[in-house]
């Protein structure tokens, strides 16, 4: 056996006379555990401050378990594969290693016998470390126990500076090599059992030499039963801290490191993560396990034992209390009382691969799965997950992907037989997946939380290729792809935690509607956050000519400025790209606020994408009939939501109220109404006093009209909503189908210009005079009005009488109005009524149905 360099003892000194008693350990609640990871440690100043914690911390006796320096472990590993793949380059980076704890150890210490102790030590090592890593680059290998000797010296080095760093504070301590102490023997699966008796015994003796009251011990690094040096794998120094916190019967263990505690995931991927006061031991497995690195899965093993509770707590934020992870925890915290917070916690695992194992000849077949996990753990592969359809036609689990070709081969040698026979029709793997498991002890006694976590899933348009529910119940874990692996994560998070409902949002068209629509966002952004939990986010605004895209969202009060002075060039494909990929927020919207004909185009690819729409553009609803039923079909395909109040009566609640009726059960009879603004204001000013062609002229003046009032006069706006309100009752009309009253006088409709077309309109005064009149006779008046007429399946637009006590008649300004006779509505009908055109009406119709939308997504309503 080699042999390997002797550890150096303590630096503690023990007087003669002390030496000849023996010292038992006192094992008990007089020791608290503290374990720092290597971000506490990082630099000279990092190190003063955990001595500092170290020596203000009134317990009577402590244990101080110390990671290496951030990346020290990282270079180390490095080294070794540098050194096997006969790269000079490690030679260079080991120097830099030394230089690195040269400087700290000199910066920490000064001078003195320490320094020179340590420094001596710290030349020996690196002498050996050169001596090991020529032999493994002349090999050309390095073997695991080789690896794990190189790799344990961050570790040696951190805490001996750290014990001296205390030691110069006026605390003895005395530093403890772990491999001197823990015994742990390695397992098949790349991961160390610890030997607690043994272990427990060379404590003893340990202690019986270094009878300190404060001790500073290495993380990471054990021995085997036979005096080898080995790892407890990466990041193994908070198992190292419970492993202690378990042989001196410690009241507590705290690991200090970098964040403020265990949060509700992982706070570099879920921004509104929140920190978890307490868990409870079989919860912070489950999310360790799944991914949550702040701690090391098995740390909870060797403490729940003693029932010695573990707190997470961060170094550079001492006012935080931290998470407390014990056995059973009261809920007097406020996140546990809300109503979904039965799952504490989501974390992912990235690079796994999914194989399916299927045929029809595994059903009943004793043995099968049994025969699947021998072939998988003889390549030494780890089994993330296992999910089993009932019918046991199909087993499934994930896998690191680096692990999947090997577990692949050894099955289908395993099956070659059944394969061959067709008892099994395929092995199949499926590359680049992740694990979402949702974590919390709660949730085996709460219906409907898997329910809500699809639902969560479904909404954001991602596709679970797997399910698997623990038997423990403590868990629920989907398979997604690793592409959708961070907005699943948002979308499940956000879903059942206090943070909000983000959604990002996409303009198209940001003219008369879209800007303002763009200011309101601006105006209500903050109550929308504060008050409604709803966090919108314009991620891209498009013009025809430029855009603005943003990963974070763009400041809503500069847009305008923005889009002029930095935006670049309009690019739909791009605009489409950004808003679908470019940022993790897992609910998108696209709002077109153009009347463009070729936008709605675009509106599949964006279903398709999983993109929700909102629109007051009346084109892709009025359009062909084929056209519209394959864009209502692809709509619920797609789990997308598609809401164009704002096509129908601007902000007025038209085609809510429909749809509301239809999906309450009435039926209707016919939806009549004045649809138009401007026309609107024409026939409700159109007494007698001024002729026709002067109404048309001030409403013109007074903006009323569309730049040329042939096109509100010729009724195709009106027969536009009318085919919208048409196809929502269920008929299948074409805009031809529609008879049309065309108010503009046949021989002006080829005018050149609007002009020629004002300058003429007079001429035609009399007819139209002559039908106010008419209808005046019989105390009626004309409305330019809309109507659908389910039952006889036709839409129609036309100028109509109407008693001036109808309701139709009482209207003033641009007001529209809509009356539903239905079957429940039959003598009197439903009516709405109110401004029916303008930016500011039109534009606060698109936001209720985005602010719909966030509601359909799981914002508190
Ligand atoms: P140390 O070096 O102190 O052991 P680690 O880097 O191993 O620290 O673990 C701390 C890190 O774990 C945090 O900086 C954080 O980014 C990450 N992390 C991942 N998931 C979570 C989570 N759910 N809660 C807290 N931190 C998490
Ligand atoms: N230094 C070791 C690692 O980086 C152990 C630890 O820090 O937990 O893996
Ligand atoms: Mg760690």
């Amino acid at each position: 056996m080699m042999c390997w360099p002797r550890p150096i003892h303590h630096c503690h000194l023990i007087a003669p006379e002390e030496s000849k008693t023996v010292h038992s350990l006192p094992q008990g609640e007089s020791w608290s555990v503290h374990k720092f990871g290597g971000t506490c440690v990082g630099t000279c100043e990092r190190i003063q401050n955990v001595a500092d914690i170290v020596v203000s911390d009134p317990s009577q006796r402590k244990v101080v378990v110390v990671s290496a320096m951030s990346k020290v472990t990282d270079v180390l590993y490095h080294l070794v594969e540098a050194a096997g793949s006969r790269k000079e380059s490690y030679i260079e980076s080991l120097n830099l290693l030394l230089q690195k704890h040269k400087e700290t150890a000199r910066a920490l210490l000064v001078e003195g016998a320490d320094l020179e102790k340590f420094l001596a030590k710290l030349e020996d090592d690196i002498r050996n470390l050169q001596a090991m890593l020529r032999a493994i680059y002349i090999a050309g290998h390095a073997t695991e126990s080789f690896t794990d000797f190189v790799v344990g010296h961050g570790e040696l080095w951190s805490a001996q500076m750290l014990c001296a760093a205390v030691n110069k504070r006026g605390l003895s301590a005395a530093w403890m090599d772990a491999r001197e102490v823990l015994v742990v023997t390695p397992t098949s699966t790349n991961q160390v059992d610890p030997d607690f008796a043994s272990s427990e015994t060379r404590l003893f003796d340990w202690y019986a030499r270094n009878p300190a009251d404060t001790i500073i011990v290495t993380g990471f690094i054990a021995n085997t039963p036979d005096n080898v040096p080995t790892t407890l794998k990466r990041d193994g120094s908070d198992f190292s801290a419970a492993i202690m916190g378990s042989l001196f019967r410690a009241a507590n263990v705290t690991i200090w490191t970098d964040v403020d505690g265990v949060y509700s995931a992982d706070p570099r991927k879920v921004s509104e993560a929140v920190v978890l006061s307490t868990l409870s031991y079989q919860e912070a497995w489950e999310m360790s396990y799944f991914g949550a690195n702040v701690l090391h899965p098995r740390t909870t093993l060797p403490v729940m034992k003693y029932n010695i509770p573990i707190t997470i707590r961060n170094v550079f934020n001492l006012s935080a209390s931290g998470t407390k992870i014990c056995r059973t925890y009261e809920s007097t915290d406020d996140e546990f009382r809300a109503a979904n917070s039965v799952v504490k916690g989501f974390a992912t695992v990235d690079n796994l691969a999914l194989v399916n194992v299927e045929g029809t000849g595994m059903a009943g077949v004793p043995g099968t799965a049994s025969t699947i996990f021998e072939a998988v753990k003889e390549v030494g592969a780890n089994v993330v997950m296992i999910s089993q359809g009932s019918s046991e036609h199909s087993v499934c689990f994930a896998v690191p992907e680096k692990e999947v070709k090997a577990v692949s081969k050894a099955l289908e040698k395993k099956f070659k037989r059944a394969l061959d026979a067709g008892r099994l029709s395929k092995i199949e793997i499926v590359p680049n997946c992740s694990i979402l498991a949702a974590v919390g002890q709660k949730m085996a006694s709460t219906p409907g939380v898997s329910a809500t976590l699809f639902d969560a899933l479904a909404k954001a348009n991602i596709n679970v290729r797997a399910i698997a529910q623990g038997c423990s119940e403590y868990n629920i874990t989907v398979v997604v792809n690793q592409d959708n692996s961070a907005k699943a994560l948002k979308a499940a998070h956000s879903r059942f935690y206090l943070s909000r409902t983000p959604l990002a949002v996409g303009i198209v068209g940001p003219g008369l509607i879209g800007g303002t629509l763009l200011d309101q966002l601006k105006d209500q952004a903050a109550p929308l956050k504060e008050d409604f939990n709803i966090d919108l986010r314009v991620l891209g605004v498009i013009g025809s000519k430029k855009m603005a895209l943003s990963h974070s969202g763009l400041n809503l009060s500069n847009w305008r400025s923005t889009l002029k002075e930095e935006g670049e060039e309009a690019d739909l494909e791009k605009f489409t790209a950004h808003l679908c990929c470019s940022h993790p927020i897992p609910n998108i919207v696209v709002v077109d606020c153009t009347a463009s004909s070729d936008i709605p185009d675009w509106y599949y690819p964006w279903m398709r994408k999983g993109m929700h729409i909102v629109t007051p553009n009346k084109k892709a609803n009025s359009g062909s009939l084929d056209k519209y039923l394959r864009l209502k079909e692809l709509q619920r395909k797609s789990y997308t939501h598609y809401f164009y109040e704002g096509t129908v009566g601007a902000g007025l609640p038209i085609l809510s109220t429909l749809q509301g009726l239809l999906e309450t059960g009435d039926k209707i009879h016919t939806v009549e109404g004045i649809f138009s603004g401007t026309l609107s204001y024409i026939f409700n000013n159109f007494h007698g006093q001024k002729t026709f062609s002067e109404i048309v002229k001030e409403a013109k003046a007074a903006g009323y009209t569309e730049p040329d009032p042939r096109d509100d006069l010729s009724g195709m706006d009106v027969a536009r909503k009318v085919i919208i309100l048409a196809r929502e009752c269920g008929l299948k009309l074409e805009l031809d189908d529609i008879c049309l009253e065309n108010l503009v006088p046949e021989p002006l409709r080829g005018c050149e210009n609007v002009d020629e077309f004002m300058d003429k309109l007079p001429e035609y005064d009399q007819a139209i005079a002559a039908r106010r009149e008419q209808a005046e006779e019989s105390d009626e008046v004309l409305c330019y009005v809309g109507v659908v007429d389910v039952l006889a399946s036709q839409g129609r637009v036309e100028l109509r009488r109407y008693p001036k006590s109808h309701a139709f008649a009482q209207l003033s300004g641009s007001d529209n109005i809509i009356a539903f006779t239905t079957a429940r509505y039959k003598k009197q009908p439903l009516i709405v009524r109110g401004p029916g055109a303008g930016a500011e009406v039109t534009a606060a119709g698109v936001f209720s149905d985005i602010l719909r939308l966030a509601s359909y997504l799981g914002a508190p309503s």
